[in-house]
């Protein structure tokens, strides 16, 4: 551990930043180690590529910028500028546009939770309501507490059971029977299965906004394997950039209709109500994840949906507790597993399979009643290379350690070793992938010849 007086102490400018390098290489040289050998299969995280990465590093830093996604008149704080960061804004504007079917495209929210929260406050004031997934079916968090704290009353979107979908008959009779309600948005973080957006839009009262949060699925929707939220009768679509699009932790809000009426107060509550800097040094990262998403999106999506399905197959034949048997288990990049208690999902994944060398998160169990169990995600593994004949290994390591009870240190080498196969770089469906085959798609290559 570097101690400041262990800089102070060194003799020369030059050897007191050696000594910080040195302190920094070494955590830099743990943190490649830990993501070489682990599995990552948290649902909301991801690998962004080398070439994604650099890009945060090609500005000489950020400027402010407030510019809203509507025309208005230039007022108070002005900065003036070369005109790059503007044209930076314009075209990641303009591909999110594209990409999304939107006719505005918001960069500015620093990660999905405050372009939720903007787009809450942009609709509701103190005694409207709005409507969202509650916790049990897997609605996010940054909503509630908010809406307490102001006055803005909370209900619950009614879901079935069994197939986890939304009950549009029951939520038509909720929105006619409070007609103060403003907001609809479907903001699942537990996510197995498309929503009927259609049919929603449907018993849509004209009053009443709808928003879809695409923070899990994002990287789906782009690669074309679930439906544009805008085009199935969203007004907004809104999300983060870090969990399917593999990009830098950012956020985005997207409007169907530019004239939309809270178009304003949604992005006014983004900038300059809640944020005053947007993090501008993410726009060309931010603009190239994209980019990168419009060329390799397609077959990305498709083999992430293809690894999930066959992971959930093969953690079903090893004897776990995979949820959503009705439906072929998954739609989308997630698995999730029931496992019981509070207690024991949360030993599972923080103690058993962290040993192991596998990362999930702990979750209640949508429509179980109360169970709680583990949230698996196959995305980021989809970009090691990993492909579905890979799956039975993996489930195999999980259920060696949560169904055999074997002591998760021997899974860990195992896991590590097996690994090796699938280095960091170059990942596959990647601007990196372009210069230099991934290692994993070469290996199957050369078996297959
Ligand atoms: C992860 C998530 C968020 C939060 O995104 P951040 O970028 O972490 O702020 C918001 N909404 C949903 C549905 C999420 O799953």
């Amino acid at each position: 551990m570097l101690s400041l007086t262990d800089i102070e102490d060194s003799p020369t400018e030059v050897s007191k930043m050696e000594s910080v390098c040195d302190a920094l290489a070494a955590d830099f040289s743990r943190d490649n180690c830990y993501r070489s050998a682990h599995l990552s299969m948290t649902a909301s995280e991801n690998y962004p590529s080398k070439f994604v990465r650099a890009m945060g590093g090609a500005m000489q830093g950020a400027f402010y910028e407030f510019a809203p996604p509507y025309s208005t008149a230039e007022g108070e704080w002005h900065f003036p500028d070369s005109g790059a960061q503007a044209a930076l804004v314009q075209k990641l504007a303009q591909l999110g546009c594209q990409m999304f079917q939107a006719q505005t495209f918001d960069w500015r929210p620093n990660g999905g939770a405050a372009a939720e929260q903007a787009v809450l406050l942009g609709t509701c004031s103190r005694g409207d309501a709005f409507v969202h997934f509650g916790h049990q079916d897997g609605g996010h968090s940054s909503l509630e507490e908010l809406a307490r704290k102001i006055g803005i009353g909370i209900f619950h979107i009614p879901v079935q059971e069994d197939s986890l979908l939304i009950d549009v008959q029951r939520l038509a009779e909720l929105l006619a029977a409070q007609p103060e309600i403003k907001l609809v948005i479907l903001d699942q973080s537990f996510k197995l299965r498309w929503q009927p957006l259609a049919e929603i839009r449907e018993i849509m009262p004209p009053t009443v906004t709808l928003a879809y949060d695409a923070s899990h699925d994002g990287g789906l929707i782009l690669g074309g394997v679930l439906p544009q939220p805008l085009a199935a009768g969203a007004d907004i679509v809104l999300g983060n950039t870090h969990k399917t699009i593999p990009g830098p932790q950012k956020g985005y809000v997207a409007f169907f209709n530019a004239r939309h009426p809270v178009l304003k107060p949604v992005s006014d509550w983004i900038c300059p109500y809640m944020q005053s800097n947007s993090h501008a040094e993410l726009l060309v990262p931010f603009y190239m994840a994209l980019v990168e998403i419009s060329l390799f999106g397609r077959p990305y999506a498709q083999q992430i949906v293809k690894n999930a399905k066959a992971l959930a197959l093969c953690m079903h034949a090893e004897g776990l507790r995979v949820v959503g048997e009705s439906f072929g288990y998954t739609e989308t990049h997630q698995v999730l597993v029931s496992i019981g208690s509070p207690g024991e999902a949360l030993h599972a994944a923080a103690h058993l399979l962290a040993l192991a060398g596998i990362r999930c998160n702990n979750i209640e169990i949508p429509g179980s009643g109360g169970r709680h169990g583990l949230r698996f995600g196959v995305q980021a593994l989809t970009r090691r290379g990993i492909q579905e004949i890979d799956m039975a290994v993996i489930a195999r390591f999980i259920a060696r350690v949560l169904v055999r009870k074997e002591p998760p240190e021997l899974v860990r080498n195992e896991v590590a070793l097996f690994l090796r196969s699938f280095p960091l770089h170059p990942l596959a469906f990647s601007l990196d992938s372009q210069y230099e085959e991934p290692h994993a798609i070469r290996l199957r290559e050369e078996v297959a010849a």
